[in-house]
Parts: structure tokens; sequence; C-alpha cells
């Protein structure tokens, strides 16, 4: 039988109501003659409890004894889901990662998935049991210890599952129903796309907007899985998401696709450092070996051999950039004369594959953030992608302006 993948977010398990409403959907699609995995989330906010327990014990905690911790949210859901469609006489099982086992490397609390065996699911399919309820963002280390994917980890569950199992598609019920222009807290002019192309996807999901975990959206393209945002809460089951999906022609007549922000930003400016080969190594090494997450770079125009360097990270990386930066320092690595921290900023970008054959895109951005009279302090730009670093207070305006200059309104 035909395989379908339906993972349900935090917000769409969040009470038994919840679960039962998710529990009828999935019972729709075995009423199709569809085999379903079904991937859970913990109920929502769960999570972050379980990590507020652990942060209050062990700040610097052990990550094996964090990912025991953490990973059990999803292991209660589960278990309720699959009591829920029994209830409903529909044949199901619960999994937790490690019975199915899904295999991962070591890197605990931010584990890569390495393999999937399907033989233990397929079994019981060939058994009866018409849905497997996966417990999502975890799985099992090469040493037998659970592990977890990183926050949000659950779509990559899903999408892992979807290749794994060759599904014909992989449905990611979530509390919006499906991808905006750009947040509609933000403008009411924000409109829901029918269809995004993958690697659009992937710039607005690496961008901070929270719909899909970035490491799912690249496995989704990667191993071709239809993907489909849709939402739980509408009663209207019909409504259709987003479909993420490669490329189409029809796509390309747009040239933004959205418009995305992050409010956590900041921008630290190194101070007249010597400019010399190895001196951005020396310098973003260290940044890296921190973990500081290191996003935009600009180096200026060197003067008496000495430069200025730029780069923005997220804002709760600074004390941990300026940490490694103090110890290049001392270690007579790098040498700068001031450290300058600017943490009232905030990142907006305008993403379309579009871009690609159209010139102007760049020009037209810059003059509408002008004509709002925001200063622009680092500019980012890729294939597919602008992104610009402004003051804070103006993200709001940002957004809106650049949505009305390219139209977005007019998109679905
Ligand atoms: N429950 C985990 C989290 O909150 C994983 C997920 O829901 O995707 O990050
Ligand atoms: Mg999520």
């Amino acid at each position: 039988m035909p395989v379908l993948v339906m993972k349900f977010g935090g917000t769409s398990v969040a009470n038994l109501d919840r679960i039962k409403r998710a529990a009828k959907r999935v019972g729709v699609e075995v009423a199709k003659g569809y085999d379903v995995i079904v991937i859970v989330s913990a109920m929502s906010g769960k999570t972050n409890e379980l990590v507020g327990w652990v942060d209050e014990i062990s700040p610097l905690f052990d990550a094996r004894e964090y990912d025991a911790v953490v990973s059990s949210g999803e292991n209660i859901t589960a278990g309720l889901m699959a009591l829920t469609l029994q209830e409903m006489d529909v044949p199901a099982r619960s999994w937790q990662g490690w019975q199915v086992p899904l295999k991962t490397n070591s890197a605990h609390s931010a584990a890569r998935i390495e393999d999937i065996p399907p033989d233990n699911i397929r079994t019981k399919f060939a058994e009866g049991m018409r849905v497997a309820v996966v417990a999502g963002f975890q799985g099992i280390s090469p040493e037998g210890r659970i592990t977890t994917l990183g926050r949000g980890g659950s779509d990559t569950t899903a999408v892992a599952f979807a290749a794994a199992f060759d599904a014909e598609r992989c449905d990611i019920y979530t509390d919006v129903d499906g991808v905006y222009t750009t947040d509609p807290r933000i403008s009411a002019k924000a409109r829901k796309l029918d269809k995004i192309a993958f690697e659009e996807m992937l710039e607005l999901a690496s961008l901070g907007a929270k719909v899909l975990q970035t490491r799912s959206v690249e496995l989704a393209m990667r191993y071709n899985v239809k993907l489909r945002v849709l939402s739980s809460l509408n009663e209207q089951s019909d409504s259709a998401g987003t479909l993420v999906c490669d490329e189409e022609e029809n796509m390309e007549s747009r040239v933004v696709s959205g418009i995305a922000y992050s409010r956590e930003e900041s921008k630290m400016t190194l101070v007249s450092v010597a400019d010399r080969p190895g001196i951005a190594a020396a310098i973003f090494g260290p940044l890296s070996e921190a973990g500081v997450n290191v996003d935009m770079i600009i180096q200026n125009i060197s003067e008496e051999g000495r430069t200025d360097m730029t780069f923005s990270c997220p804002t709760n990386q600074v004390q941990r950039a300026e940490k490694a930066l103090e110890g290049a320092k001392q270690s007579g690595a790098i040498n700068y004369h001031d450290l300058i921290t600017d943490s009232d900023v905030a990142k907006v970008s305008a993403v379309g594959i579009g871009m690609r054959s159209q010139s102007g895109v760049a020009a037209k951005m810059f003059k509408t953030l002008s004509d709002e009279g925001i200063n622009i302090k680092v500019i980012a730009t890729s294939e597919i992608k602008i992104s610009v670093l402004i003051d804070r207070k103006y993200m709001e305006l940002a957004v809106q302006a650049l949505h009305d200059a390219f139209e977005l309104e007019k998109l679905a």
C-alpha cells in the first residue's frame, strides 16, 4: 500500500482534544488506503519545560542526559496518539526512535540522521498495522544512547521517514495554514503561497521563518520529497496549504516570493586589525570553534596596513563571540584596537528564485528602504536572496514597505 507521512507539531497535539482532531485526519487517510507514518512532536511548551529543568540543575549539562530528558516529550504524544487511533478502531502502534531504529551520529542535542532501516515498520504494516506513530526529534547513537536532532527536529524526522519509505507525500501539520509571503502579524497584506520552490523555502527557513526546520528542507530537496505545510487547526480539512516542491515555470515569473526577518541579530566590528594574509582565518576560526554562527561579513578597505572587519551573528551568541575574540587577542593570534557590538539591529531579506533572471531587485530594495528613511548597515546577497541589516526599530516598517514595493499581496 502507498505510504503517507503526516507530522503533527506541538500545537496540533497540545491536548487530548487536539490529538483526537489530528487522529481523525489520520483516519481519513487510512480510509483512503494509505499506510500512514505519523510523526509527533511533544505537546506545545513541553520541550521548553524539559529544557528549563535541565538548565536549572546543570547549566553546563552533559548533553547525553539532556537528550535523555528532552526526548521524552515525544514519547508521551506518540503513545497517546496510538491509543486515540486504537479507540477509533484504527490498528496503530507507537514507536520510539530506538525501536525503529532511527540511527544517528553521536552529536548529542544536534545529532544527524544516518539511517532508517524500514524493515521493522514494514513487517508490522504487512501484519496489518495501518499507522506507525513515531516519536519525532529522537534517535539512537552508535553507542546505543538516545539522541535528539536539535530544536524543531521533528520536521527533519518526518522528511527522513518520507525519504526512507518512499512516501507519496510528507504533510507537515502546524498552527498556520501554509507558507506566507511574510509574517501576517507584521503585514496584514501577507498572502499564503500555494507553492514555493525548495530553494526559496530553504532560504526562508534559514532566515528565521519558523515554519520548518532548515535541515528538513535540505533533506526534502535532496531526496525530492513532496512536502506540504498545512494547518491542523483549520476546520476546513480541504485547505491545501503550501506545497514545497521543485521549481516550476510559473514560479519564475515572480521576482520576490517572500520577505523574511530576524529580530535577534547583532553586528560586531573589530576596529583596526592588521590586514595580512591569514587574518580572516585567524578571526573566524576561533569564532567557529566557539560555535558562533557568523552570517554576514564585510572587510573594509585598508589604510596603512590596517582595516576594520564587521560581521553579524545571533544576539544570544555575542558573549561567546566576545570571549573567543578576546582569547585570540590575548594569545597574539589577532590584534585589534577595539571591539564594538551593536545589538539593536535586525535582518530583513527578500527571497525569490526569479532574482536569478531579473536585474534591479537590489536597487529596488535599497530605494524602498531609503524612501522610508531607513539606513542600511550591512548588505549580503546570494543568487536568490538580498539581506540587509538595519536598526531594529525599523524592522516592521521595512518588512511592510518591501512587501508593498514587490507587490507580494498579488501572489498566491
Ligand atoms: N519538541 C521538539 C522541539 O520543541 C522537536 C519538535 O517539536 O520539532 O524543539
Ligand atoms: Mg516546529
